[in-house]
């Protein structure tokens, strides 16, 4: 095990509950035996005060996985924070959806790690390697508790980018069942949907966009609607459920425009796609927005969910120059709604939506403010940088006030 020691701020932030120590935070550190992948931290009058993961080649180095007593990290502790994750869930299957997050890493007692379950394939995605020594046993903790088929493991980018030649793992390994397809079929809010847990983006979906999903169902009848970063088609199968007019669908990426067409089929089965009222647009999401301006196009209701725009703290002034770009030019083809999100952890909510005012009244263009909302709850959020999804509905135009 490996002691470390740390300032005394930091202890009583750890103590309140907050989940992480960095490299640069730690003071000294004393090897009691070979280091291995869980670590101590001593307060400073040498009392234990947490334990946790342990991955000195991170920067974020320490993840707090028990408080106030040392405990035995075993099968039993795992358990018991997977059955208290579930009560959590529960409710998700009775309202029709099969395709949600059962554990939210730091906020479900696993620190650095994912678990999100697709009907019955489990996808877990790691961002620490600590948890390697542990895979085997969570592997089928998790497919006896939750009776699943099949298990998939994802590996956040930097895991996988040093991984030794010879390492048991790989990122869009099958743990556990056979590995006929990639492709699974879950449903949300009794939609269907298919998401590619080996090689899509996170686990294969964006499960945290649920709650907004159905919330733009309930305000798209008779619309028209631009969906902009329209990956899989989430927000698009949930627009032609609500019974809107039309949509577009923007997205650089071919292969989940493809998908797209393929989820609206499964759902639809008798509409067409694409169509007159189903169009998709290739591109960079800027360039194809000031394109729809100049040829005067406008939509009724305009969806922006962009990528992560900042990695780092350093990025931060620069993503939050984008999210105005994006809100004024999202404005501009907009006539009556416009709803906008954000998933760079480094963009407080606030900040965010200052921005997307900013860039909305930069178009002269009226608005008013109509919801804030966040991530689904099925990820639960303990400390701040967990609450990394933000998102803001507005009437603009004549609709608006301002
Ligand atoms: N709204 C989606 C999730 C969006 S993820 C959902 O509900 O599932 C972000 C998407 O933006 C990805 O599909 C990615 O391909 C796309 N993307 C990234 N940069 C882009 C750009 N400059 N222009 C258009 N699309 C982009």
């Amino acid at each position: 095990m490996i002691k470390i020691q740390i300032s005394k701020t930091l202890q009583g932030k750890i103590r309140k509950g907050y989940p992480w120590v960095f490299n640069y935070q730690i003071q000294n550190q004393i090897i009691e035996a070979e280091p291995e992948n869980l670590g101590v931290i001593y307060d400073h009058n040498n009392r234990f005060l947490a334990m946790g993961l342990w991955d000195p080649s991170a920067d974020l180095c320490f993840r707090v996985l028990g408080l106030g007593k040392p405990q035995k990290v075993n099968v039993d502790f795992f358990l018991k924070r997977l059955q208290a994750a579930k009560v959590i869930r529960e409710r998700l299957e009775h309202q029709g959806t099969t395709g949600y997050r059962v554990i939210n890493g730091e906020n479900d007692g696993f620190p650095g790690l994912v678990l999100d379950r697709y009907a019955e394939t489990l996808v877990i995605k790691l961002y620490t390697s600590s948890w390697f020594p542990f895979l085997n046993e969570l592997c089928e903790l998790f497919q006896k508790e939750l009776s699943s088929k099949q298990v998939v493991l994802r590996l956040a980018q930097n895991i996988s980018n040093s991984l030794e030649p010879d390492s048991a793992y790989r990122d869009g390994q099958v743990l556990y069942g056979s590995e006929n397809s990639s492709w699974v079929e879950f449903k949300e809010n009794g939609l269907k949907f298919l998401a590619d847990v080996v090689k899509g983006q996170k686990t294969g979906f964006f499960l945290d966009q649920r709650e907004n999903r159905l919330k733009i169902l309930g305000m798209v009848k008779g619309r028209s609607v631009l969906n902009v970063f329209s990956y899989s088609g989430g927000f698009s199968v949930y627009a032609v459920a609500g019974g809107c007019k039309s949509v577009v669908e923007v997205d650089s990426n071919p292969f989940a425009l493809k998908t797209s067409l393929r989820n609206l089929q499964l759902n639809f089965p008798d509409k067409s796609f694409p169509s007159p009222n189903f169009m998709q647009e290739e591109g960079d999401a800027f360039q194809i927005l000031a394109k729809m301006k100049s040829e005067k196009r406008s939509f009724d209701l305009v969806i922006l969910d962009p990528p992560a725009f900042a990695r780092n703290k350093k990025q931060k002034a620069q993503a939050l120059e984008a999210y105005v770009r994006l809100a004024k030019a999202g404005a501009q083809v907009a006539s009556k709604m416009l709803f906008a999100a954000s998933c760079t952890r480094h963009v407080q909510a606030n900040e965010f939506y200052d921005a997307v005012c900013l860039g909305i009244r930069s178009a002269g263009i009226k608005y008013e403010g109509i919801a804030k909302t966040g991530h689904a709850q099925d990820h639960p959020a303990t400390f701040s940088e967990a609450f990394y999804l933000k998102s803001a509905y507005f009437n603009v135009g004549r609709h608006g006030h301002k």
